[in-house]
């Protein structure tokens, strides 16, 4: 689950971090106020949306008095902001968070990740701060310093970190026990991203998050109710939304097959196959294994709902899940959303022949293969070819 901006420094504050003073915005009289507030020569107007790349898209915008700041928020709010993050179609900007200005020196990259190979939690630093990490790696890989941490960093970590953002004395002391607090913050809030890019060294010597960006693992959400709170559903896909309250595991992706399947395994193997046979998948759909005839009800009306399916593949293997409850599930759906799409079905295990029999029954166009290869070789003719 990603969070904004504001909610990342908000969790960052607590945890004793250095962040600029900020207020939300959702309107531009709101922009104006929180501004003044602020007070200062100097303020910044940044959008919250689930995606960076904002400063070069001009999402992020200095502001030197309230006049600009009402120009910067009149420009920003109601208006799509297209970054190399967004893709194309952009996101619209609702919020804005206003922060004080900083005279900035220096800007450092720091990160923190889930390493799953060395099992522990990476820090990623780097001197070339501000700029596009993933561009950094790709020309000079050797700006960049991984180190993996276990329990807390020591000193010894810490030091070699500080060095490599040449921060020496009394600033290296200060990147210790920031680098102590980030850690704490990453493991209590089950965090699979932490990132500040950048992190200012400011012009008092100090070390602040200006840019701040935090994901939290969703198999943690049960015991993170603070952070399930911070949920922007504005940002999120509806599709994907509506999904969660009916316990499916969904994914949009842009493909043009929709795909239900049962199991998480099974579902990417489906959509392995679909991209083996030249098509792509519209979606992930693992319905899981207690699955109900409303909720398969309501996986049918997402996948027949979204104009980038062309054909519906059902894998299902029943064995928890029965296909009876799938048929009925697709009996439900048909009665608001008919099916415009070809629906492929290799529907096998615990009650497959009731399953069968009740679609056929309904006397619903469905065509039948009986194993995954064929499956998805009919559900890529079906969707207009590879
Ligand atoms: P991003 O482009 O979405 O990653 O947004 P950032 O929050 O990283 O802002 C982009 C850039 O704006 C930063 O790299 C800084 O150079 C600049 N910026 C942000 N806040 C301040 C500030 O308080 N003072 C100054 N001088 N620059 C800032
Ligand atoms: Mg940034």
């Amino acid at each position: 689950m990603n969070i904004h901006e504001y909610q990342a420094k908000s969790i960052l504050r607590e945890y004793g971090v250095s962040v600029p003073r900020g207020h939300l915005a959702t309107s531009v009289d709101e922009a104006v106020q929180a501004a003044s507030e602020l007070g200062g020569r100097l303020c910044v107007v940044k959008a919250q949306i689930h995606a960076g790349g904002r400063g070069k898209a001009g999402g992020v915008r200095l502001c030197h008095d309230v006049r600009q700041v009402r120009e910067a928020a009149k420009a920003l709010l109601g208006h799509r902001l297209r970054t190399r993050q967004t893709g194309a179609t952009g996101k619209v900007v609702h919020k804005l968070y206003i922060e004080e200005g900083l005279e900035i020196a220096r800007e450092y990259y720091l990160s923190l990740l889930v390493d799953r190979e060395a099992e522990a939690v990476a820090f990623v630093v780097s001197a070339a701060g501000g700029m596009d990490i993933e561009e950094v790696a790709a020309s000079t890989l050797e700006r960049i310093l991984t180190l993996p941490v276990y329990e807390a960093p020591t000193r010894e970590q810490t030091s070699a970190m500080a060095a490599v953002l040449g921060l020496e004395g009394a600033q290296a002391d200060v990147f210790h026990a920031l680098a102590g607090q980030l850690y704490h913050l990453f493991t209590a809030c089950d965090c699979s991203l932490l990132e500040m890019n950048p992190l200012a060294l400011t012009g008092d010597g100090m070390l602040v998050a200006v840019d701040a960006k935090i994901a939290i693992d969703d198999n943690a959400l049960y015991r993170q109710p603070d952070i399930v709170a911070m949920r922007d559903e504005q940002e999120e896909d509806p599709k994907e939304t509506e999904a969660r309250q009916y316990g499916l595991n969904y994914i949009a992706l842009d493909g043009s097959i929709g795909c239900m399947v049962n199991g998480a395994g099974l579902a990417m193997a489906t959509m392995d196959i679909i991209q083996l046979k030249g098509a792509r998948p519209a979606n992930f759909l693992d319905v899981g294994g207690g699955v109900t005839v409303d909720a398969v009800c309501e996986a049918f009306r997402l996948l027949f709902s979204d104009a980038h399916v062309k054909a519906v593949l059902v894998n299902i293997f029943g064995g928890i899940v029965r296909c009876d409850i799938i048929a009925n599930g697709l009996l439900e759906a048909i009665r608001t959303h008919p099916m415009q799409v070809p629906v492929i079905m290799r529907l096998v295990g615990t009650n497959e022949q009731e399953g069968q029999r009740i679609i056929r029954q309904a006397g619903l166009d469905v065509r039948w293969a009986s194993d995954l290869n064929q499956a998805a070789e009919m559900a890529v003719a079906a969707a207009g070819g590879a």
